[in-house]
């Protein structure tokens, strides 16, 4: 919680809310832990951030979370938001990842295992969601191929509009192949990030 001395409890439950329903959203295939929750002073905007990173100007970035962030978790920082010049929607959220090398997640932890919010986007629960997404190795639909599609199992207009790595307002699921495809990556490059993995090791 960042530009926070003390705590509000709003924005608390709303951030317990919210895990709880990234939960719902991932159940039976990966199950997220809300470990801690810290407020530090610093105060930056969202915004500002995203353009450092596009720009790939670290300095502000690094100098906001760096001595607080936590190795071995992903690290969600909420900032406050605005909407730039030109555009009538305030940034909502970014995560910084690699486009491609996904092996190197592991020995750049943690530069790349945080999230960007904004407080904002705690109403809609489905931000988060979104930029777990993203976190877990999932792209926007429109950055597909036709068969990227297909093997992501969007294969109409019904599943695409109501699907969670759309920008639209109504979004409300994963499909079973993305849900597959995030437990993948998850186990092949953010394995460092996972606590313990749960086997059925029943026995007939
Ligand atoms: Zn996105």
């Amino acid at each position: 919680m960042m530009g926070m001395d003390s705590i509000n409890e709003e924005i608390t439950v709303a951030i317990g809310d919210n895990v709880k329903y990234l939960n719902e959203e991932f159940e039976g295939h990966i199950q997220f832990e809300l470990e801690e929750l810290f407020m530090d002073v610093n105060h930056e905007y969202l915004p500002d951030l995203h353009t450092d990173y596009k720009r790939r100007k670290s300095y502000r970035i690094e100098s906001t979370v760096r001595a607080i962030e936590q190795k071995g978790a992903i690290n969600i920082f909420l900032f406050r938001t605005y909407s730039q010049e030109g555009s009538n929607q305030a940034l909502m959220g970014f995560t910084p990842i690699f486009k491609a090398r996904h092996s190197i997640y592991r020995a750049a932890s943690p530069r790349f295992d945080r999230i960007f919010l904004a407080y904002s986007c705690l109403d809609d629960k489905n931000t988060l969601v979104h930029e777990m997404g993203h976190f877990l190795g999932l792209k926007h639909p429109w950055e597909l191929s036709e068969g990227g599609q297909r093997f992501a199992g969007i294969t109409s207009p019904d599943i695409l509009n109501v699907n969670h790595m759309t920008y639209n307002s109504m979004v409300s699921d994963f499909t079973d192949q993305q849900l597959a495809q995030m437990h993948d990556f998850t186990m092949d490059y953010r394995l460092y990030l996972v606590k313990r993995v749960v086997t059925d090791y029943s026995v007939k």
